[in-house]
């Protein structure tokens, strides 16, 4: 096993093979992210729960791992990108899970969206094999990890965050160092609590628009060239009209983020009405059915009796 001090510097300097890489986690998001490191010609062993989802992946050279911590045993530094609070824990810190496989030298760079609370509890517990952490949450969606164009929020092991740049360039467009862990969960809460609010709201437009004789599509074209454009509203829009979601940011992703972005304002104190409200919207999307669509489907949870 190489130590992480000495293989990621090699590794940034063009010396791909020399950099073991571990991706837990082959989602939505995981999968695009896990391609870009192995298209990047680095060597990447990966494991999912529904091994089926790392196929494609194995044919495109990776190396399966039936353990998390199997995977952090043959890695220097290994991606964990799960759907929340629970599956992080149990994926770090659980029976066979990666801390297991972990030790001085190595890395931990969990990328998920988690509250600081638990992104804390797996610091602890990585650190506690001698590993770095880093906290490193993403903004971009679907078509963004494709791409290769995410914005990495990171927090943690600033050493670690040094080691892994070039791998963090390969999945992102951009990356922000934030200081302890718990400000890259918090930033990124943060962000998502303002997404959820613009999407609940642009709901609430298109449906409205329709309702007084208006066009809902030309009501996005004025949308996208006034001062409150944004790409999502583009984006989404038109399949929103046609009552179509399919799904890119998962509308359980949403709310678990709604939900936690909530418990860090009152942590504070601070007063978000707004968001509270749009969280309600989420609520009553899930409890329709709507939890794997994706989040702009929150538009079905206002076509309720007063719209008929
Ligand atoms: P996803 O497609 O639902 O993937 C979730 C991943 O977590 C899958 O690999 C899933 O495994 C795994 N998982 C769930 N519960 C687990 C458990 N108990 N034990 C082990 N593994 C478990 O979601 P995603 O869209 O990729 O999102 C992943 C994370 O990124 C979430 O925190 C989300 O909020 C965040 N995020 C998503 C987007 C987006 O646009 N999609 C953008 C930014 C951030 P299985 O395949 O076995 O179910």
């Amino acid at each position: 096993m190489s130590d992480l001090a000495g293989s990621l510097p090699e590794a940034a300097s063009g010396n791909k093979l020399a950099a073991k890489l571990g991706f837990l986690g082959i989602g939505i998001m995981g999968f695009p992210m896990a391609q870009n490191l192995i298209k990047a010609g680095y060597n990447v062993t990966v494991w999912n729960r529904t091994k089926s989802k790392c196929d494609p992946l194995i044919s495109l050279g990776a190396i399966y791992k039936s353990t998390p911590g199997e995977v952090a045993a043959s890695s220097d530094v290994t991606f964990a990108m799960l759907s929340d609070p629970e599956s992080a824990v149990e994926v770090a810190c659980g029976k066979n899970g990666a801390a297991s496989g972990l030790s001085s030298g190595k890395g931990y760079v969990d990328v998920s969206t988690v509250d600081g609370e638990t992104s804390k509890l797996i610091s602890q517990r990585i650190k506690a094999t001698g590993a770095l952490f880093l906290e490193a949450p993403v903004s971009g969606s679907k078509k963004p990890a494709e791409d290769g164009q995410l914005i990495f929020l990171a927090a943690g092991d600033k050493s670690l965050y040094d080691s892994v740049a070039p791998f963090l360039d390969i999945m992102g467009k951009s990356k922000f160092y934030l200081g302890d862990v718990g400000n890259g969960a918090a930033m990124k809460l943060v962000v998502n609590m303002v997404m959820g609010s613009m999407m609940a709201s642009f709901s609430e437009g298109l449906l409205l628009s329709e309702k007084v004789g208006l066009d809902p599509s030309v009501l996005v074209k004025v949308i996208s060239q006034g001062a409150i454009s944004a790409p999502m509203y583009s984006m989404k829009g038109p399949s929103m009209i046609q009552s179509v979601y399919p799904t890119a940011f998962p509308l359980k992703h949403q709310q678990k983020d709604m939900r936690l972005a909530l418990g860090l304002a009152e942590s504070v104190c601070q007063s978000t009405p707004i968001a509270a409200a749009a969280n309600e919207l989420y609520k009553v999307a899930k409890s329709q059915g709507l939890s794997d669509q994706d989040f702009s489907a929150v538009i079905e949870s206002l076509k309720g009796k007063l719209q008929q």
